[in-house]
């Protein structure tokens, strides 16, 4: 007998293309069936058939205080009831706004916007129309949304997916988008010497969630911060995924290194569509109203997604919330690779904050893409299922970082520990 996801992804494919409305999320890479999912509490997912799971998802970061918290269904509740949006400003832009400078002081502007993927369009067009010039560098394995000019040795469903950039994107767009190795400074140098004058803006995934969950070398990031001040270049900060994740801070707390530009998206929404672009005021008050460069947003500021973010914010930020969260994180972690050790099987491990990557290999270390793509594949679809079956859910792709919230608790490690344990036996 058919399980209601199986049901309910047939009837979807009639109607959704490919049955869904993100690509990552069609298991297209691990194969079966989506898992459709009705319901989730802190650390917990349920899903149509009612089988519970530990979830390693959060929704692909946003979740930082876990599934329907009390705080933030209140606070979206309690707003809806006074109007969804009014295209008019309201007083909740202003709150999250001074909650996320305080929490990221390279934010003195931002401007709210609906998605990741908005933010980082609006980062590349900022930077070329504060410096006038044109050309922007990003780094291969890193993903910055579905914009045109970024679709270029992108990392997260376009490699799931085997898609090598995209059909529609004209080469005319992509022209001007220099691509290097991730965590190469030396690389980069290169590029510099013969395109410095020229390039706009440095964009990089600090903390790189979307070839799996790579940390930046710290010397590579000090690195981009001397070759942008020295060219001219701005340098952004993708840190729509390490944001509130990799420290509350995020990579730039983490790391002490400071970029012009922030974009931000996932955890500053809590769940609900929010992405915003920060930095320095100077630049960004290029932006219209007060500059040239156009950006605008019907649902920008949305008082639901305000409320949400703030809420998720506010929580995150007390005493030893995140703190906590990163700490679990490690228990995860350690208690991953001593059940791996037991069971012979060769496990690398990566942590930033509340997010980490796991890779089948017996490399060293894993720092680039390469080193990425090299882990073993099939080994992973096998964790992956297995795991799903056990009731813990990763997200299905080998290039996806894991994310843990602060409701994970004791119940949910040893659910997960008792799991891999198992798992790690048939593998
Ligand atoms: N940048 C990074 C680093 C991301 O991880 C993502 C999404 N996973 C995006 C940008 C795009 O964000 P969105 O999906 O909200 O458009």
């Amino acid at each position: 007998m058919a399980n209601r996801s199986e049901t309910l992804f047939t009837e979807a494919q009639e109607h959704l293309v490919g049955g869904v409305n993100s690509a990552v999320r069609a298991f297209r890479s691990v194969g079966g069936t989506p898992v459709f999912m009705r319901r989730g509490e802190g650390a917990w997912i349920e899903d149509e058939d009612g089988k519970q799971y530990v979830d390693y998802v959060l929704s692909y970061g946003p979740l930082a205080i876990g599934h329907a918290h009390p705080e933030v269904v209140e606070a979206i509740s309690r707003t809806a009831a006074n109007g969804t949006s009014f295209g008019a400003p309201t007083a909740l832009e202003t709150e999250l706004a001074t909650v996320v400078k305080g929490i990221m002081p390279s934010i003195e502007r931002i401007r709210m916007v609906n998605s990741g993927t908005e933010a980082c369009l609006s980062a590349v067009r900022l930077a070329r129309g504060y410096t006038g010039r044109d050309r922007i560098l990003k780094f291969r394995g890193n993903y910055h949304g579905h914009v045109d000019a970024l679709l270029v040795e992108a990392g997260s469903g376009v490699l799931t997916l085997g898609i090598p950039g995209s059909p529609g994107v004209p080469a005319a767009v992509t022209e001007m988008t220099l691509t290097a190795p991730y965590n190469d400074i030396e690389a980069v140098r290169t590029l510099f010497e013969t395109y410095g004058d020229t390039i706009a803006a440095v964009l990089v995934e600090p903390v790189s969630g979307n070839m799996n969950c790579v940390p930046a070398l710290p010397e590579f990031l000090q690195g981009l911060r001397t070759l942008c001040d020295d060219s001219g270049a701005m340098l952004v900060f993708d840190e729509v995924m390490s944001g509130f994740r990799a420290s509350l801070g995020g990579a730039q707390g983490r790391y002490g290194v400071t970029p012009d530009l922030t974009a931000l998206g996932k955890v500053i929404g809590g769940g609900l569509p929010v992405g915003a672009l920060g930095g320095r005021a100077e630049v960004m008050d290029y932006l219209a109203p007060t500059g040239p460069v156009y950006q605008a947003g019907t649902l920008s500021g949305n008082p639901l997604a305000m409320a949400s973010g703030l809420a998720t914010l506010r929580n995150l930020s007390r005493p030893d919330v995140h703190a906590q969260a990163e700490a679990w994180t490690t228990r995860l972690l350690e208690g991953l690779q001593a059940r791996a050790r037991a069971a012979g099987i060769p496990l690398v491990t990566h942590q930033a904050g509340t997010m980490f990557g796991l890779f089948f290999t017996d490399a060293p270390s894993v720092v680039r893409f390469e080193d990425v793509a090299e882990c073993d594949g099939e080994r992973f679809v096998r964790f992956f299922h297995g795991m799903l079956e056990a009731g813990v859910y990763f997200a299905p792709s080998a290039f996806e970082a894991g994310f843990v919230s602060t409701a994970h608790d004791e119940a949910a490690l040893s659910h997960t520990l008792d799991a891999a344990e198992r798992v790690f036996a048939t593998l």
